[in-house]
C-alpha cells in the first residue's frame, strides 16, 4: 500500500456540499481521495474517459473480474471498453456498493411515497452537472457507484439499503489509469438510512 498522502501536497482540494452535484477530472496517474467529512454519507459516483466520454465505468465487467459483489482496495474499476479506469488503492471504510444505483424521482415514488416526487435526488444532480459541462448527457447516466453506502446482499439475493458502517473521516482513494472525468452526486437522500437521515458534505482531494 502506498504510504498515507498528506492533505498539504494535494493539488486541489474541494468541499463538496451536502446534497449537492460535482464534475471534476482527474489525470491519469493522479490520486483522487473521497472523503466522508462526517459519517454516514453516500457518495454517490460515474467515471468517464476524458478523451472518449462515451467510454464510461461499466459495473458488471468489474464485478465479474473480481469475483465480489463489493468494492474495496485492489478494486480495479473497468470500462464498457475492458480497460482500467481506476484502482482503489487504499479504503478505510471497508465496503462500496455499486448494485443500488442513485436515487431519482421516479424510484423514490416507486419507493415511498407519491409526495417524494419533487425530493432532490442524485439523478437530477448528475442532469444539472451534465448540462452545465456539456460533454455528457441523459444517455450518459449508467448505473453507478456509492461509495460509503451499505447495501448488503442477502442471502437470497436480494437487496437491502441499511444504515452506514462508514463515519467521519473514512475515505476511499483511488489512482486513475487514465484520463477521466468524475461526475459525483453527493446524496440527497432522505427516505432511507443510506445518509443516516442527514446528508453532510464530502470531500475530494486529488494529489500528482
Ligand atoms: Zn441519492
Amino acid at each position: 500500500m502506498n504510504p498515507t498522502l498528506h492533505a498539504d501536497s494535494a493539488v486541489s482540494q474541494s468541499i463538496i456540499p451536502a446534497g449537492e452535484p460535482w464534475l471534476t477530472e482527474v489525470k491519469a496517474g493522479q490520486t483522487l481521495r473521497i472523503l466522508d467529512l462526517e459519517g454516514n454519507q453516500a457518495i454517490d459516483t460515474l467515471f468517464y474517459s476524458a478523451t472518449n466520454p462515451r467510454e464510461r465505468y461499466d459495473v458488471q465487467r468489474t464485478l465479474r473480474r473480481q469475483g465480489n459483489v463489493y468494492l474495496g482496495a485492489g478494486s480495479v474499476l473497468y470500462s464498457n471498453l475492458g480497460r482500467p479506469m481506476l484502482t482503489i488503492t487504499e479504503d478505510t471504510c471497508g465496503r462500496h456498493d455499486t448494485l443500488g444505483g442513485a436515487c431519482a424521482q421516479e424510484s423514490n415514488t416507486v419507493r415511498y411515497a407519491l409526495d417524494t416526487r419533487h425530493m432532490h435526488s442524485c439523478r437530477d444532480n448528475y442532469l444539472r452537472a451534465c448540462c452545465h459541462d456539456g460533454r455528457l448527457g441523459k444517455r450518459d447516466i449508467s448505473p453507478n457507484i456509492n461509495f460509503f453506502m451499505n447495501v448488503p446482499v442477502t442471502p437470497e439475493g436480494g437487496l437491502t439499503f441499511e444504515d452506514g458502517i462508514s463515519e467521519a473521516g473514512k475515505y476511499v482513494q483511488l489512482r486513475a489509469e487514465m484520463d477521466v472525468i468524475v461526475l459525483i452526486s453527493n446524496c440527497p437522500q432522505l427516505n432511507n438510512p443510506c445518509n443516516g437521515y442527514n446528508p453532510t458534505p464530502a470531500g475530494l482531494l486529488i494529489w500528482d
